[in-house]
């Protein structure tokens, strides 16, 4: 067997290299943090971006075992911002300079929401000059659907397989033909397709997840060749099926370590992509995302939801921030991003380098 230091000298990485790296510990998984965060500087720099996010609505079609707000959740006070609350959200993220929006919310699908988000898409371009980028968070749609909020001026768009373990999908989701694996798979490609900007992720320490579905998550993005990678561990949430299985879950602190790990190691995978460090980190550590950055992550995403909904967007249990107003969690991240050793890429796109150099080499570019 190989020494870690040995394994992260190399220029290629086989499935066993990845299973090691995300086993080691102590002084060793010291060592892949700090390898993941000078990979960082070498090839992106030490700025790390903010997204401002919006999460919109917690209504959703949809029936995740894991998620907090699932369609049968019937303790969910559910909620829906008006357009005129999601423009002001967008403002605020543009006078912070922040460069970059996020609009997330629970899957719906149908032609009002269709319309709805294209003509939010619009108005955002239009009230900040094109100063924001937008990133989509919204499920999955129909193609046309994808293009429509392409061409109105969304340019990234975030889905995550939450595992590429087809087996580990069905045992997380029910089997009712809309919670459907290679559905998923099929719109990430239509994404890229299309040229958004492409971000996927997973969820870490699922109940009955290997080290060697892990591994074969990080190959995925590296063979999909994906722009952006948000991962976060799995947390528990009292109203959820999964919720059954909390015993057979990893203890809190080896979830948290194995996440920081899946960064470090895809890091140093893909150099030159855009990996965020979540919100999840922070429920479990206070410094969490401070974390993920030394690990390798390079983006942030400041929840700048109006602070009256925060509550209602429990995805998990003990999400972090839901009493602050989004002027608080502004000063307070920028605190601990120079904290972290890193500078703050105000006014700056922050697009995924990975994307920009494949552009690049596209025939009609
Ligand atoms: N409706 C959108 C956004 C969903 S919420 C979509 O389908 O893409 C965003 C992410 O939160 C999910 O993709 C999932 O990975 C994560 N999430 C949901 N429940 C979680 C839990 N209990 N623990 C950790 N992450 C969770």
């Amino acid at each position: 067997m190989n020494t870690i230091s040995s394994i992260l000298a190399q220029s290629s990485f086989s499935e066993a290299d990845l299973e090691q790296l995300l086993t080691c510990e102590g002084d060793q998984m010291q060592l892949l943090f700090d390898t993941g965060k000078k990979i960082k500087e070498i090839y992106i720099g030490n700025k790390i971006y903010f997204r401002g996010l919006i999460e919109f609505s917690n209504i959703c079609h949809k029936d995740c075992y894991y998620c907090g707000i699932r369609r049968s959740n019937r303790l969910v006070n559910r909620f829906n911002l008006t357009d005129q609350e999601i423009l002001d959200a967008a403002h605020f993220a543009d006078e912070c300079n922040f460069g970059s929006i996020v609009l997330q919310s629970g899957e719906i699908s149908s032609s009002s929401f269709t319309h709805r988000i294209t003509n939010l898409i619009s108005q955002i371009k239009h009230q900040t000059n094109g100063r924001l980028r937008i990133t989509l968070s919204l499920g999955e749609q129909a193609e046309s659907v994808y293009k429509q909020w392409y061409q109105a001026g969304a340019h990234r768009y975030l889905l995550r397989i939450e595992t590429t373990n087809p087996e580990l999908y069905s045992k997380i989701h029910p089997s009712d033909g809309a919670h459907d694996f290679y559905r998923r798979l099929d719109c990430l490609h239509a994404l890229r397709a299309i040229g958004f900007q492409t971000g996927t992720g997973v969820m870490i320490g699922l109940p009955s997840q290997t080290i060697q579905d892990l591994a074969h998550d990080l190959l995925f993005f590296e063979q999909f060749g994906i722009d952006m990678v948000g991962m976060g561990p799995y947390l528990k949430h009292s109203q959820t099926p999964l919720y059954a299985l909390r015993n057979e879950l990893l203890p809190i602190e080896q979830r948290f370590n194995l996440t920081l790990k899946m960064i470090a190691t895809l890091r140093i995978l893909m150099k030159d992509i855009n990996i965020a460090a979540t919100t999840a980190l922070q429920a479990i550590d206070p410094f969490g995302r401070e974390k993920g950055i030394m690990a390798g992550a390079n983006v942030i995403m400041p929840n700048i939801t109006p602070g009256l909904y925060r509550n209602d967007y429990l995805l998990y249990e003990h999400k972090p921030c839901t009493d602050d107003e989004p002027a608080q969690c502004r000063g307070c991240l920028e605190a601990r991003v120079v904290m972290a050793g890193s500078e703050i890429g105000y006014g700056d796109w922050g697009d995924s380098f990975h994307f920009v150099g494949r552009k690049k080499n596209l025939p009609d570019s």
